[in-house]
């Protein structure tokens, strides 16, 4: 299996995926790459579709949920600098995909630009975020976002503007592709002013979600027209648990792990979640994580 002289030197073999994702569970990938540059990103998709290797791309790990059985194909990170540049043009922000989010939110916020501020406080990368739509309740990363540059699986680029672009709750229709940058579309506002906001969305979003540091994903999502605290409440799962693996009691919808707690015993909790809410409200549950 020969990758070009470019890229060659940034692969690893049977790289353990556990310490990349939020659950810290998960088996190896047995070939990982950190590309330095846009283009080693390029050349490292090439390679893999000439190679007909599968790909994964992987931003912070905060919505995957990585089985023991790991990834046999080539899984990409993009957590490095240059992979994480942010840059502010006029009311434009444009960010690399492995940009945190909360780093673009502050950037926007510190150069008087409005619209990000009430995402405060959601983990994860930029990339991430633009393929699941990530959001809070009245807001969404998709509203804002103006143009996306993809890269095609033979390495090369190609710029999705917003007519090209759909996004919906959770979701979007760019679920197959490699992002490698953003642009958002943001509106001028008084920096001090943007900082409160943030500042304030952050500290409430913190107090709903298990507190940073935790070994946590977000396994449910709102249910359309119902709340899914009641759900779970009415369902009597709240705080239920199966060994290292709970749901939350406190905040709705997120499972928290501890010592050697394994990815079939998280799904089969989440399916007694499922089933015990269909079965009392008739409602199916809907997960945004992504099971590799
Ligand atoms: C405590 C906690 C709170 C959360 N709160 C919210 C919330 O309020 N709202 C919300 O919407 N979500 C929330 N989430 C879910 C999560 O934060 C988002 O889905 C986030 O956008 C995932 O970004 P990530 O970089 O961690 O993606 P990852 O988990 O690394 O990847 C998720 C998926 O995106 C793909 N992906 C990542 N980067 C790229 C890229 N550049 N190109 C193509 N595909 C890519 C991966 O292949 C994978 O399929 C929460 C999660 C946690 C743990």
């Amino acid at each position: 299996m020969e990758f070009s002289k470019s890229t060659r030197h940034l692969i690893r073999r049977n790289e353990p995926l556990a310490p990349y994702t939020w659950l810290q569970i998960g088996g190896n990938a047995s070939l990982f790459a950190e590309p330095n540059s846009l283009e080693e990103l390029s050349q490292l998709l090439a390679d893999a579709h000439r190679l007909s290797l599968p790909v994964r791309l992987l931003g912070s790990g905060s919505n995957i949920l990585c089985r023991e059985s790991g990834f046999d194909g080539l899984v990409i990170s993009l957590s490095t600098a240059e992979l994480s540049k942010i840059e502010i043009r006029g009311e434009r922000l444009i960010a690399r995909a492995g940009a945190r989010l909360n780093h673009v939110i502050s950037a926007a916020v510190g150069a008087g630009l409005s619209g990000l501020e009430h995402l405060a406080g959601i983990p994860g990368t930029i990339g991430g975020g633009v393929v699941s739509n990530a959001g809070v309740t009245n807001d969404d990363l998709g509203s804002h976002v103006d143009r996306v540059t993809i890269i095609v699986r033979d390495g090369k680029m190609a710029n999705l503007d917003r007519r090209q672009l759909q996004f919906g709750f959770r979701r979007s229709n760019l679920d197959d592709m490699v992002i490698a940058e953003v642009e958002l579309a943001l509106e001028p506002m008084d920096s001090a002013e943007l900082t409160r906001r943030m500042q304030t969305n952050w500290i409430v979003k913190s107090k709903n979600q298990p507190q940073s540091g935790t070994r946590t994903v977000q396994a449910f999502i709102e249910p359309d027209g119902a709340s899914l605290a009641d759900l779970l409440e009415a369902a009597s799962v709240r705080g239920l648990a199966d060994g290292e693996v709970c749901l939350s009691a406190q905040h709705a919808g997120y499972i928290t792990v501890s010592g050697q707690a394994t990815s079939e015993q998280v799904l089969a909790l989440m399916e007694r979640v499922s089933r015990a809410v269909e079965i009392h409200s008739g409602i199916q549950l809907q997960s945004p994580l992504k099971i590799w």
